[in-house]
């Protein structure tokens, strides 16, 4: 990540500045600096693109006009003014967040008691406090996380907390405190319609003179995003041996470093001679980058070597279960 002189941080404050002002489009949301309406529109863009959001935005806004309104929403009222949207836990969470508001008589202006509302994370309360109050905390969205890694030619992975951390201190750091609401505002406007993912447009870029990617010819390369592990699906049997009133099962070492002193159901490879009878129970067990597709099969097997072991049916309730064994014993009817 490469940094900006006091000079340079100047100089892009004011180019985002004069082009905000002249370029920027008008959205039902921008015409007010009222915190509830602001508010329910960063909520609804965190899910939705703009030019899908405005409908959705107007006729929840003509329905809950203001936190009093949204307050006393029914479920049927609210999921409906909701429908379309998704998410529907962030529907209630606002409700539930505006019932706050309306009990305690005014909406809060300080960044700490707006991001101690329910469903509010630290870009909606950062969205609000510098909007609508003026307060100096930098938004970071995806937008202007594109924006300031291409800035500052930030090669690290976008998706790690460190660089996350980097583009935070970054963004704070270029935040004109005079006008935090018009800077945040601006930042995210670059990001949706100049600094936009594949096709920078630099050539219209009011920060283009600052911009280190585009200096190196990387604009197009950053921000970095590393792809996530490929998931696999593996198959693997899971026998249910039950003989004489006695389940054979295998502890894992106390001191193993996954599940140790845990419980766990055999596999075929664990035996000598195994005849499995019947499927009991299929269920898909995710671990890290795994899906395992578990077949439960009733078995009958010959000889068992440690750390195979019978355990009595009747212990198997009061027996540290790992969380596989016990969802065959239970998908399977053998633990009730
Ligand atoms: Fe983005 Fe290009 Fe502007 Fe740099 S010059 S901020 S890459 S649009």
């Amino acid at each position: 990540m490469k940094e900006f002189t006091p000079a340079r941080v100047q100089a892009i404050r004011r180019a985002l500045s004069d082009w905000y002002q002249a370029n920027k489009r008008d959205l039902p949301w921008r015409r007010s600096r009222d915190p509830y309406r602001v508010w329910i529109s960063e909520i609804m863009l965190q899910q939705t693109r703009v030019a899908a959001a405005i409908p959705y935005y107007e006729r929840f806004l003509a329905r809950f006009p203001d936190v009093n309104a949204l307050a006393a929403a029914s479920d049927d009222d609210l999921l409906n003014a909701w429908a379309g949207l998704g998410y529907y836990s962030r529907a209630r969470n606002v409700r539930a967040a505006a019932q706050k508001i309306a009990s305690s008589g005014s909406f809060p202006d300080s960044y700490d008691a707006i991001i101690a509302l329910p469903g509010i994370g630290p870009y909606t309360a950062a969205a609000v406090a510098s909007i609508c109050f003026d307060l100096p905390h930098a938004v970071l969205d995806g937008n202007v996380m594109r924006v300031l890694a291409r800035l500052t030619q930030e090669e690290g992975d976008i998706q790690s907390s460190g660089t996350r951390q980097r583009l935070q201190e970054s963004a704070q750091n270029l935040l004109n405190v005079s006008n935090p609401s018009e800077h945040n505002q601006a930042m995210m406007e670059l990001g949706a319609v100049v600094c936009i993912p594949r096709e920078p447009k630099c050539k219209f870029c009011p920060v283009s003179r600052d911009c280190h990617a585009h200096s190196a010819g990387l604009a197009r390369e950053l921000p970095v995003k590393l792809r996530r592990a490929e998931i696999r699906r593996v198959r693997r049997s899971l026998l249910v041996a039950i003989r004489n009133g006695n389940i054979l099962l295998w502890q894992r070492e106390q001191d193993a470093a996954l599940l140790g002193g845990f419980y766990e159901l055999p596999e075929p490879h664990q035996l000598a001679e195994v005849k499995t009878a019947k499927l009991l129970y299929e269920f898909p067990h995710a671990i890290t980058n795994h899906i395992y597709d578990f077949h439960v099969m009733a078995a009958r097997v010959g000889q068992v070597n440690p750390p195979l072991q019978w355990v009595p049916l009747e212990q198997l309730s009061a027996l540290p279960l790992s969380t596989v064994a016990r969802k065959a014993l239970t998908g399977g009817n053998v633990l009730l």
